[in-house]
């Protein structure tokens, strides 16, 4: 991977600030890249601006399952026998609703029978506070590999909201992938889930006084819903 000057400086204020942490993976590939800088373009429109995200996810989420176990098994060609793989845990993706739901319709289809959860966790726009409004979880996320989904790691409010109640519904392996991301959302989701690996395609420079991050995006929900 190559140098990151934004990572460096958040690995040197984590160091100073917490005791054990992942660092985030920041996803440089360059057609990652330049997916990224169409999504941020003010001018690009909602359809376009879907295409991108959903391919952008795609290609977070590939670097994200990079080591995931298989299983080994038997494949019948048309001609002999040969081994093949098949995932070696059931996985399990959570949009967090709404704009998580733009990276779900880009990975949904490399994993089909994934099953998907939703958690609804809505940012108090006065106050920035995640509020839990809905949650409908799988029976088996203990056994799961879990994709906690957010274009937007701001505050860290909502992810943290949203990794609170997937770690007490039972979930161990929890990934969160979210595109855009900045100091203040990485270190709040590392002081309170210093377990969880985030992947992402950027670390910006931070906050403006509404907590929307710049330079960032806009919201990821209207930009992807046309709202
Ligand atoms: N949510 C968004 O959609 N955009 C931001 O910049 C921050 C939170």
């Amino acid at each position: 991977m190559r140098f990151n000057p934004a990572v460096e400086n958040f690995a040197s204020k984590i160091k100073r600030a917490t005791v054990r942490c992942m660092l985030p993976v920041v996803v440089q590939h360059p057609l990652a890249q330049c997916h990224l800088a169409a999504i941020r373009a003010v001018a690009t429109p909602p359809h376009q601006f879907r295409r991108h995200l959903n391919l952008l996810a795609r290609m977070l989420f590939l670097e994200a399952t990079r080591e995931l176990p298989v299983q080994e098994i038997t494949v019948r060609t048309p001609l002999t026998e040969t081994t093949g793989s098949q995932l070696a845990r059931p996985m399990v993706f959570v949009p967090i609703l709404r704009a998580g739901l733009g990276l779900l319709d880009g990975i949904l289809p490399l994993v089909p029978d994934a099953s998907v959860a939703h958690v609804g966790i809505k940012r108090n726009e006065e106050t920035a506070l995640p509020h839990a409004y809905y949650a409908n979880l799988p029976a088996n996320l203990a056994s799961a590999d879990v994709f906690l989904l957010d274009p937007m790691l701001a505050t860290g409010g909502s992810a943290c909201e949203g990794l609170r109640q997937l770690k007490e519904a039972g979930a161990l392996r929890i990934t969160m992938i979210c595109v855009v991301s900045c100091p203040e959302g990485l270190d709040a989701l590392n002081r309170a889930h210093p377990d969880v690996p985030v992947f992402t395609a950027a670390i910006d420079d931070g906050l403006n006084e509404k907590c929307y991050i710049v330079p960032g995006l806009g919201d990821a929900g209207d930009r992807y819903f046309g709202t």
